[in-house]
C-alpha cells in the first residue's frame, strides 16, 4: 500500500537545500565543536518542495479545520486562533523555564489567574496545573488520595477504587497503576450508576469513588448527592472525571455536588488543538482538605507579586517538569477571558442543544438505546442494523468518511454493542448539523438497500480499509532505504 507521496528522504538531492547561513561561516562560528555531529544524513530540498510536501500530507487527513468531527468524548470543537496567537506572544514563547520568578511575572500571573478561574468555575478550593493530560491527572489525583490516606494512618485500610462500567478506560488503569484494587460497577437499565449496587459496594475499604458526569453515555448521573453522602460517611473520597466538562461548565459545579477531587481536560473543554494525541493539559482540582498534597510547584500570589512555591511539605511532588504545558494554559485562559462566565455557560447549553438535535433527528433511523434528554453527546447502536443487514458500526463510520465527516467514536462505551458515540460540540452551525443528518440518513438508507456498498467504503480517502489485525500485529512503521 502506498500513499503515493514519496518521503522527503527518497526525493532529496545533494546541493538542493536552501542555505541561509553563508557557506564560508563554519558551523563552529555558532556552536561549540563538541556539540557538532560528524555526519547528518538529512535529505536536501528547496524550501518550496518541503512546504508542498507537508501541505499535501496535511490535505490528506481530516481535521477539525477541514471537516465536522463528532468524535464522542473527545470534544473536537473549533480552536479559536486567538488562543494560539496569545500563546505565541514573544513574552510567553521566549521565556526560559529557568527564568527567575521576578522575570516571569506575566507568565506566573497567567497560571494564577487560570487556576483561580477554574476553582471558581468548578467550585473547588484549588487546582494544580501540573498534569499533562486527563490520564495523567487521574494518576495525580489518586496519588493525592494515597498521600491523604497515608497521612491519616489509613493507608493499609483503603484499598479499593470504585469505577462505573461507563467510565473511560483510563479510570481503572490509573487506579491500578497506583496500586488500588478496582471494583467495576455495572450500570443500571437507565445507563447510570445503580444506587442500590453502589451503596452495597461502598465500605471502610473504599478509598475513592470515581464518577464521570455526564457519563460516557452523555447522561447526567442523578444520585450524586446520595452517593457522595455514603462515600463520605465511610471516610472515602469522591472523584469527578471532568474530561467532559463541556456539558456543564458555567452551569453546575462538581464542588457543589460533593466531589473532593476532579480533573479537567483543558484540551477538550477549553479549546486547545488535540488531534493525534498531541500535548494536553489536565488540571486537578481539590477540596481544602486535600490542597496540601497538590503537586509542586504551586503559584502563590501576595500583593500582586507571583512566586513558584516548591516547599510544600506534604506535596506529592512535581508530576511534570518545569511549568508543564504552559502554552496550553495561555490558550485556556485566552478562551476563558474571551468567552467570560456567561459565554462559557452558553457554550455548554449550545453543546447540549446540538447533541439533542442530532439525537432527535436520527433516532428514527438508528437505535438510540438511552433515548432521553442527553448532555453533550449521545450513543447510538447499529446492533439492529447489523442483525438485519450485516452492516456494523464500523461500516457506518467508514461510510461517513466518504461523505466528508469524521467518524464518531466507535465501540465505546463497552456496555452498548455496536455503538457510535456522537458529540457535535457547540461550535457547529445548524447547516453543518443538517448536512451530517442528511448524510447519515442516506448512508442508513443505502445500508438497508445494498449493504455491500456501505461495507466497501471508504472509496474516496487516500487509503481504503486497512487490515487492522495486521496493522496491530505487524506495524510497518520504519522507512528503510531502497
Ligand atoms: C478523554 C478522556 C479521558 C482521558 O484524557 P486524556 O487527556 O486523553 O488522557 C479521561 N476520561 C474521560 C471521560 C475522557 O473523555
Amino acid at each position: 500500500m502506498s500513499l503515493d507521496i514519496p518521503l522527503l528522504f527518497e526525493t532529496g538531492q545533494p546541493g538542493r537545500a536552501n542555505r541561509y547561513l553563508r557557506e564560508e561561516a563554519a558551523a563552529t562560528t555558532y556552536l561549540p565543536p563538541e556539540l557538532l555531529r560528524e555526519t547528518l544524513p538529512l535529505p536536501e530540498h528547496t524550501e518550496l518542495d518541503v512546504v508542498r510536501h507537508f501541505t499535501r500530507l496535511s490535505q490528506r487527513t481530516m481535521s477539525i479545520d477541514t471537516n465536522f468531527y463528532p468524535l464522542g468524548s473527545c470534544t473536537m470543537k473549533y480552536n479559536p486562533r486567538v488562543n494560539d496567537a496569545s500563546a505565541a506572544l514573544a513574552g510567553f514563547r521566549d521565556l526560559h523555564p529557568y527564568a527567575p520568578d521576578a522575570l516571569a511575572q506575566g507568565a506566573l500571573r497567567v497560571m494564577h489567574t487560570l487556576e483561580r478561574a477554574l476553582a471558581s468555575l468548578f467550585g473547588m478550593h484549588a487546582f494544580s496545573l501540573n498534569p499533562a493530560a486527563g490520564a495523567h491527572a487521574e494518576l495525580t489525583a489518586l496519588l493525592i488520595a494515597l498521600a491523604y490516606f497515608a497521612q491519616r494512618g489509613e493507608g493499609t485500610q483503603r484499598t479499593t477504587v470504585i469505577v462505573p462500567d461507563t467510565a473511560h478506560g483510563t479510570n481503572p488503569a490509573s487506579a491500578a497503576m497506583v496500586g488500588y484494587k478496582v471494583v467495576s460497577l455495572e450500570s443500571d437499565a437507565r445507563g447510570r450508576v445503580s444506587l442500590e449496587r453502589i451503596l452495597s459496594t461502598i465500605g471502610p475499604d473504599t478509598a475513592v469513588c470515581m464518577m464521570t458526569n455526564p457519563n460516557t453515555l452523555g447522561l447526567f448521573e442523578d444520585h450524586i448527592a446520595e452517593i457522595a453522602a455514603a462515600v463520605h460517611a465511610v471516610g472515602g473520597l469522591m472523584y469527578y472525571d471532568g474530561a467532559n466538562a463541556n456539558a456543564l461548565m458555567g452551569n453546575a459545579r462538581p464542588g457543589d455536588m460533593g466531589f473532593d477531587l476532579m480533573h479537567l481536560n483543558l484540551h477538550k473543554t477549553f479549546s486547545i488543538p488535540h488531534g493525534g494525541g498531541g500535548a494536553g493539559a489536565g488540571p486537578v482540582g481539590v477540596s481544602a482538605a486535600l490542597a496540601p498534597f497538590l503537586p509542586t510547584p504551586i503559584v502563590r500570589s501576595q500583593d500582586d507579586i507571583f512566586a513558584l512555591d516548591f516547599s510544600c511539605e506534604q506535596s506529592i511532588g512535581p508530576m511534570r517538569s518545569f511549568w508543564s504545558n504552559f502554552a496550553h494554559m495561555v490558550r485556556a485562559l485566552s478562551y476563558i477571558l474571551a468567552n467570560g462566565a456567561d459565554g462559557l455557560a452558553q457554550c455548554s447549553k449550545l453543546a447540549v442543544l446540538n447533541a439533542n438535535y442530532l439525537r432527535v433527528k436520527l433516532r428514527d433511523v438508528i437505535d438510540v438505546p438511552f433515548d432521553e434528554l442527553c448532555r453533550h453527546e449521545f450513543v447510538a447502536s447499529a446492533q439492529g442494523l447489523k442483525r438485519d443487514t450485516g452492516v456494523r458500526a464500523l461500516d457506518l463510520a467508514k461510510a461517513l468518511l466518504d461523505a466528508g465527516y469524521h467518524a464518531p467514536t466507535m465501540y465505546f462505551p463497552l456496555l452498548v454493542p455496536e455503538c457510535l458515540m456522537i458529540e457535535p460540540t457547540e461550535t457547529e452551525s445548524k447547516e453543518t448539523l443538517d448536512g451530517f443528518i442528511a448524510a447519515f440518513r442516506a448512508i442508513l438508507t443505502q445500508a438497508r438497500r445494498d449493504p455491500s456498498v456501505i461495507q466497501s467504503t471508504p472509496t474516496t480517502t487516500p487509503v481504503a480499509r486497512l487490515d487492522e489485525t495486521q496493522a496491530a500485529r505487524h506495524p510497518n512503521l520504519r522507512w528503510k532505504p531502497a
